[in-house]
């Protein structure tokens, strides 16, 4: 059970980023963390798409930062890793939320999946990188929450790599690293080049965007393992969450939930008082079995 006492661990001088952050469920996330009284950090791609965001936000009297930040260029993210470093001293909170799915209906070209396993699971594994030397030590801990899929859950019922074997070293902790799982995508994109994927035993729906997110909560497994070990009060908690099927640009605006409430999850993690919450994926405030 998870014990969910509002004990409010935070203040105005913690500091969270997010990334993705000028439109849907970042923006969202960006809006709810300010309104908690924390400051926001929110980064964009696009220089001036994420100023007119953050103005929205900071006329509305939130403590709110803006800042470019493109998770899949080098430069942009050391420059922003320099620039907050300078200003902030240090980071408290990360929300990997920037990615992309160019699935729509029951599409599922392969077109854009070295795109989408780029941005999902290696901008995203850029970010933990770069911010982990940042997060600053604390008692309630750093949080890590990376915005993922239910799509990618290692044991889905309906949607899951059909290679029994490659299932169990990914599921075990013995046998899980990184390397394990950039060879599962590269074998998935060098498939995906071969044109060969159809029978390579992947997620059938939206395979290259299940996949990446499969990626990136398996990371997350293994980064929260990795980072258990570090002393008390040097904590660092990392969590992924589903926020469901979501109206923003991704869906071409059909989902069933919309951002506001999408965020809602992702927000309550980030803030959760109970601190041996790690590794874990959730939806609608709920543990999902991975
Ligand atoms: P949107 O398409 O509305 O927003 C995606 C955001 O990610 C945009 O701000 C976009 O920037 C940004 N982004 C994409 N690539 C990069 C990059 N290389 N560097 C920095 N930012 C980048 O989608 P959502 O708000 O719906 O999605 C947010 C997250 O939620 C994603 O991780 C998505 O996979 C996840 N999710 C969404 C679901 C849904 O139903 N919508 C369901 C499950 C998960 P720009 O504006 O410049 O393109």
């Amino acid at each position: 059970m998870l014990r969910d006492k509002p004990i409010r661990w935070w203040s105005a001088e913690t500091i969270a980023i997010v990334t993705g952050a000028n439109r849907g469920i970042g923006f969202e996330f960006a809006r709810q963390l300010a309104g908690h009284g924390l400051t926001v950090i929110l980064t964009s791609r696009d220089t001036s798409v994420g100023i007119e965001a953050a103005k929205v936000l900071q006329e509305g009297g939130f403590n709110v930062d803006v800042h470019q930040l493109d998770i899949l260029d080098d430069e942009s993210v050391s420059e922003f890793t320099k620039w907050i470093k300078e200003k902030y001293g240090g980071v408290d909170i990360l929300i990997n939320n920037a990615g992309v799915n160019y699935n729509l209906g029951s599409g599922n070209s392969m077109e854009f999946s070295k795109q989408m396993i780029e941005t999902n699971y290696y901008g995203t594994k850029n970010m933990v990188k770069a911010m982990i030397p940042l997060m600053r030590p604390s008692a309630a801990g750093a949080r890590i929450v990376n915005v993922s899929s239910r799509l990618g859950k290692l044991n889905g019922r309906r949607s899951r790599i059909e290679d029994e074997a490659l299932r169990e070293k990914l599921s075990k902790l013995e046998t899980l690293s990184e390397e394990l799982i950039d060879n599962m995508v590269s074998t998935f994109l060098i498939q995906v080049e071969d044109n060969t994927w159809q029978s390579g035993g992947w997620p059938q729906k939206f395979t290259d965007y299940a996949v990446s997110k499969l990626a990136v909560n398996l990371y997350s497994v293994l980064m929260a393992n990795q980072l258990a070990e570090r002393a008390e009060g040097q904590k660092i908690y990392i969590n992924c969450y589903c926020p469901g099927w979501v109206r923003t640009a991704m869906t071409g605006w059909s989902g069933n939930v919309s951002a506001e409430h999408a965020a809602d999850t992702g927000v309550w993690l980030a803030l959760l008082p109970n601190k041996e919450v790690t590794g874990k994926l959730f939806a609608e405030r709920r543990e999902l079995k991975l």
